[in-house]
């Protein structure tokens, strides 16, 4: 099996931007002829769809947000005059709004090159967990499944004693579905007394729907041999984003143009920095540009070894409206909790406050170890804390241990606004 999907995945960073902005002007000129949804947007704000030529255009159009988009299809079912009119669709998916989505077309990749990347082609025998009822995820992860050449058991939200059933009697080798009912399926055998590692051939699973807790993957990974791997996206856009074998960051998929925003403006934030995750798929039947997933994430900009050239996203910090900007950079509870994991589960609290008019950050640390608080160690901390958040620390405050209550937040602003 070849390393890549296909050659997309190694172009150069110019080489995609390229195709990726003449995709994107052919998108948005077409969207302008055909929905008259995008040409009230552009007429309103007095753009000009022959101006929208890269990427680095779109920021002067607004950001659809699921809420907005639900109000929108509200006035005007069942797509809001977003779709091509010309173009027949050959599903339609809802999901809770209720919003409406046209499935893109039975040619899309979508999914298949996560699928690829971890691994799955002919060889496996793949249960697709997925709700397959009204939703997009069943029938969507199934295509995905199918273009990477797997047979699929579409096993949907079935029992998990008849999930077991499966996965034996078929000889399942990958589960595709969420974490969390993947580890209540493996409950369910070891309740009928079967040893999940030994009794079964489940040796990869790819979980989208769900945060994939370090914990949880090391327990999946370890206990149970299974390889695991995160896949991202959203029903309105399709699929965002995979993880690769290095597993150090989710490839962004070819298809797909996304920017980092600060929510508050919708402008994209300074390279490397946390904002939220603002998808348009590139694509000539649903002209949804800029969907706001309300994501937080940043990018990484460096190679990845396995020779994708995409950038890469680095997961989920949390959702918009869970972060704290600090000069102008936003902190999420989440990366906050990385920093904790990493340092043997310290008690942490980051306080946000104003002095004159610059934001300082203090962090308190309870003082679990004696090195804490050495040259050597604070050098460290400091480093790894601004690789996370991006932010420098102004000053750090030592507590005894047992001083930060569990119940306390981890992220505390007290700036007045
Ligand atoms: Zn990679």
């Amino acid at each position: 099996m070849s390393r890549l999907f296909d050659d997309k995945e190694s172009w150069t960073r110019e080489e995609r931007k390229t195709k990726q902005d003449q995709s994107l002007s052919n998108m948005v000129s077409l969207g302008y002829e055909k929905s008259p949804r995008i040409k009230q947007i552009f007429d309103t704000h007095k753009i000009n769809p022959l101006n929208i030529k890269s990427r680095e255009d779109l920021e002067v159009l607004p950001v659809t947000s699921r809420e907005k988009l639900v109000d929108m299809e509200l006035q005007d079912q069942p797509f809001a005059s977003l779709q091509n009119p010309d173009i027949k669709i050959d599903r339609i998916f809802t999901s809770p709004g209720p919003v409406y989505e046209p499935h893109l077309s039975e040619t899309d990749y979508l999914w298949a090159r996560a699928y690829h990347a971890a691994g799955i082609g002919p060889d496996d025998i793949a249960l697709c967990a997925f709700s397959y009822h009204l939703v997009a995820a069943g029938l969507t992860f199934h295509s995905g499944l199918r273009k990477v050449g797997a047979t699929v058991v579409p096993s949907g939200a079935s029992s998990s004693q008849m999930q077991v059933q499966l996965i034996k009697d078929l000889k399942v080798t990958a589960y595709t579905g969420t974490p969390s009912f993947l580890m209540s399926i493996i409950s369910k055998a070891q309740e009928l007394s079967f040893d999940f590692k030994k009794d079964f051939g489940v040796k990869k699973a790819c979980f989208a729907a769900e945060p994939l807790f370090p914990d949880m993957r090391r327990k999946f990974e370890e206990e149970y041999g299974i390889d695991t791997y995160q896949m991202y996206g959203a029903t309105e856009v399709g699929d965002v984003a995979y993880e690769c074998s290095e597993k150090k960051g989710w490839h962004i998929c070819e298809e797909t143009i996304v920017e980092i925003v600060d929510p508050e403006t919708g402008r994209n934030v300074a390279a490397g920095e946390l904002g939220e995750i603002v998808v348009t798929r590139l694509n000539d039947i649903f002209f949804l540009l800029r969907f706001g997933t309300g994501d937080l994430s940043r990018l990484i900009a460096e190679h990845c070894p396995c020779g994708r050239t995409s950038y890469r996203l680095a997961g989920i910090a949390g959702r918009v409206g869970d972060a704290v900007k600090v000069r102008g950079m936003f902190i999420a509870p989440s990366q906050l909790k990385m920093i904790q994991a990493k340092f043997n589960n310290l008690p942490i609290q980051a306080i946000v406050t104003r002095e004159g008019h610059a934001d300082r950050l203090k962090l308190r640390l309870e003082k679990i170890s004696p090195e804490m608080g050495d040259e050597k160690w604070e050098t460290g901390f400091k480093k790894y804390f601004q690789e996370i958040c991006t932010v420098k620390i102004d000053q750090i405050e030592y507590v005894s241990a047992g001083t930060i209550k569990p119940e306390e937040k981890l992220l505390v602003d007290l700036r007045k606004w």
